[in-house]
Order: structure tokens, then C-alpha cells, then sequence
């Protein structure tokens, strides 16, 4: 067996140990005779299957008794939709800090939906490589929306902004559990699983109770109200029954390595140690501004990213990008091809990769640029 280190975006690397307890029950599963896959989601089997899911994303976020805890699908993306249908109600009305394509796509969402919208803060001017300053919200919004972590920029929140009364709304997809996260200061947080989390296919939401309303903007979608969710125990129809067993060895993985603190400290580790390297070479350069930088999604570029759009300094800039994401896929370093807004390369160190796997990294491109100067 030959395993690489996988830098994906998502969906994304997952804990070898994790992998390998999903194996070992994979035919039989607590003597039940049956894989997870194969089990009703309303059997005795797999009730407390889900149930420890939940006891575990409640212990390690410390989520307060009076918020429901829920396993949706339809991705990040449909809690887009969901947000404005359910939360904007009041004013019909929603502030949205623009901070990058996810926040952008968010934001157009709740508007589809006949929700004005208050972009309050946005960083397109500098191509979202920083997170703007917007420490108090005053005034009537149904909700403020935020993307805590911006997975293609690499940009992260190092605040969280003052909302007073009302409600703030994250997405945290691509940073869930990769630090401790005071809950109480949100009215609604809400992740795809398959960056931090689990395999695809399962969104974990976690809302307010008085957040959760009978009567949404009208013509919602039973599937699109909170409510039908809470009320059925995240039941009201099939659940991703495999992806909650997968998300809960995910979690006893995070307990088992010292919870939110104990990722907290793997992460800041390994990410210290790429931006340290990348801010004293003179061949690679971090995109993101210092005091914005996630330590989940690390893009970066060449010296040869000069800005220049002439075509010889694009074909060089392409040609040098190209080399690298080939030989680094050689060397069991894959998926590090930027996203192509950014271009240049992503490195994704969430959880589950390991220092090593951010060491064979450096060591690669030290080898790379030594190669190609
Ligand atoms: C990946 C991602 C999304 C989209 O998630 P889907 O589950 O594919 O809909 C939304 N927001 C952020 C921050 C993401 O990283």
C-alpha cells in the first residue's frame, strides 16, 4: 500500500486511523452483521450511530443545550438558500461581508430570494486576499452572514465581528474544528463535511432554537425548513447514514488528539512552518496578507506570477505551475494546483494532515526552486 500526502481542497484527506476503523467494521459493524451502509437509518443499529455523532460535535464545539444540532445534504450550497429563506423574515433584510467567491455566491443567493442585501465590507478590490475590518453592526438585518474561511483565497476571520442583538451567520466549512470556535457568539453556523469533517455528503448545521421558525418565506420547501429538521431529529427522511459514522470517527479522532485545543496547536504548527518558509524565499510567495492567512488553505505563487498578462510571461508563469504540480504528484505530493482564480498552487493542511506531510512538502519545493531558479 502506497499512501500520498493529499493537499486537496475538498473533498479531502481524512485520518488513516479513521480509514482504517471504517474498514475493520465494514462488513460486520458492532457484531451487527452489517455495514453501516447496508442499515436502516430508523434501526437499532443505527440509532446510536448518529446519536454519538451529535454527543461528540456537541462535547468538542461546547454547543450549548439551547441549540439544535443537524445533518443536512444538499452541501454548503443550499445553505445558502436555506439562511435567507428561514432567518429573513423580519426586515427581509441581510447584511453580507464579501470576502470571497463563497461569500459572493451566499450573498446572490439571499437576494434570488427577494432578500435586500447590505454588503457592509468586501475585499475585491485586492482579488479578496485579505478579510476587512468590520468590528460592530448596528441596524435592521434579519441576520449578518460571514465565511469565516476562505478556502480558495486562503483567507481566515482573526475576529469576529460584534453583531449586538442580531444574528451572526458563518460558514465554516472549511475550518470546523481546526481551532475552538465560541459558538455562543453565532446565531447559526453551518459546514460541508468533506473539507474538516467527513466524506461528501453531509452538512452539519448548528443553529439557535428561537432561530428555527414554523413559518419560513412563504412557498419554502418542507426540505428547506430548519424546522422539519429539528423536529425529526434529522430524520424527517434517509440521513448520509454512512457519512454521519464516518463524521463520528472524524470526531472521536479530533477527542483522541486533545479536541479543538489539540488541533489548534497540530495546525498553527504546521502552518507556521509553510508561511515561515514562504516569507524568507525568494522564489515562492503566500497570496494572502499577513493577519488574514488561513491555516487551512495556504495558496501560493512563483516568482514567475509576476502579474504580467504579455503572452511570453503567461506561457512562463503557466509552463513553471505546470512543473510543479506534475513533479510534486510525482513525488506523492497531489491535488496542489491552484484554484484558477488565485492560479499558482494551494497547499490544504486541514486536520488531517500531518507535519510530515507539510515537511515533505517544504522539502519539495525547496528542491523545486533550487531546480528551476
Ligand atoms: C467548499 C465550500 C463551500 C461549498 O460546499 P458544498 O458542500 O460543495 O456546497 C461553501 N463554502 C465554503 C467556505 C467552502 O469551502
Amino acid at each position: 500500500m502506497s499512501r500520498v500526502y493529499n493537499f486537496s481542497a475538498g473533498p479531502s484527506c481524512l485520518p488513516e486511523e479513521v480509514l482504517k476503523a471504517c474498514a475493520a467494521e465494514m462488513m460486520d459493524c458492532n457484531g451487527t452483521g452489517q455495514s453501516v451502509m447496508e442499515m436502516s437509518h430508523r434501526s437499532k443499529a443505527f440509532e446510536p450511530i448518529i446519536e454519538n455523532t451529535e454527543k461528540l460535535v456537541r462535547e468538542l464545539m461546547n454547543v450549548p443545550d439551547n441549540y439544535k444540532v443537524l445533518f443536512l445534504q444538499g452541501g454548503a450550497s443550499t445553505q445558502f438558500a436555506m439562511i435567507p429563506l428561514n432567518l429573513g423574515l423580519k426586515y427581509k433584510k441581510a447584511a453580507y461581508i464579501k470576502t470571497g467567491v463563497w461569500a459572493k455566491k451566499a450573498e446572490a443567493e439571499a437576494k434570488k430570494l427577494g432578500i435586500a442585501v447590505d454588503t457592509l465590507a468586501s475585499s475585491e478590490d485586492k482579488g479578496f486576499n485579505y478579510i476587512p475590518r468590520v468590528e460592530k453592526v448596528t441596524g435592521d438585518y434579519d441576520y449578518v452572514h460571514i465565511t469565516f474561511n476562505n478556502t480558495i483565497m486562503g483567507t481566515h476571520y482573526e475576529y469576529i465581528p460584534d453583531t449586538g442583538n442580531i444574528p451572526l451567520v458563518a460558514d465554516i466549512s472549511s475550518c470546523i474544528l481546526s481551532e475552538p470556535l465560541d459558538v455562543t457568539k453565532f446565531g447559526l453556523l453551518y459546514a460541508g463535511a468533506q473539507k474538516n469533517l467527513a466524506p461528501a455528503g453531509v452538512t452539519l448545521v448548528i443553529i439557535r432554537e428561537d432561530l428555527i421558525t414554523e413559518n419560513p418565506l412563504p412557498g419554502t420547501p418542507t426540505m428547506l425548513t430548519y424546522k422539519t429538521h429539528s423536529d425529526n431529529g434529522s430524520m424527517f427522511n434517509t440521513p448520509p447514514c454512512y457519512t454521519i459514522y464516518v463524521m463520528g470517527k472524524v470526531l472521536q479522532w479530533i477527542k483522541d488528539n486533545g479536541g479543538a485545543e489539540g488541533m489548534k496547536k497540530r495546525n498553527y504548527e504546521k502552518a507556521e512552518m509553510l508561511y515561515g518558509y514562504l516569507d524568507n524565499n525568494d522564489f515562492y510567495h503566500a497570496t494572502a496578507q499577513k493577519g488574514s492567512r488561513s491555516i487551512m488553505n495556504v495558496p501560493f505563487l512563483t516568482k514567475y506570477s509576476t502579474g504580467a498578462t504579455d503572452d511570453a510571461s503567461v506561457a512562463k508563469e503557466k509552463e513553471i505551475n505546470d512543473k510543479f504540480v506534475k513533479e510534486a504528484t510525482a513525488a506523492g505530493l497531489v491535488n496542489l494546483k491552484g484554484h484558477r482564480l488565485v492560479g499558482g498552487m494551494r497547499a490544504s493542511i486541514y486536520n488531517a494532515m500531518s507535519l510530515d506531510g507539510v515537511k515533505a512538502l517544504i522539502a519539495f519545493m525547496k528542491k523545486f526552486a533550487e531546480e528551476n531558479k
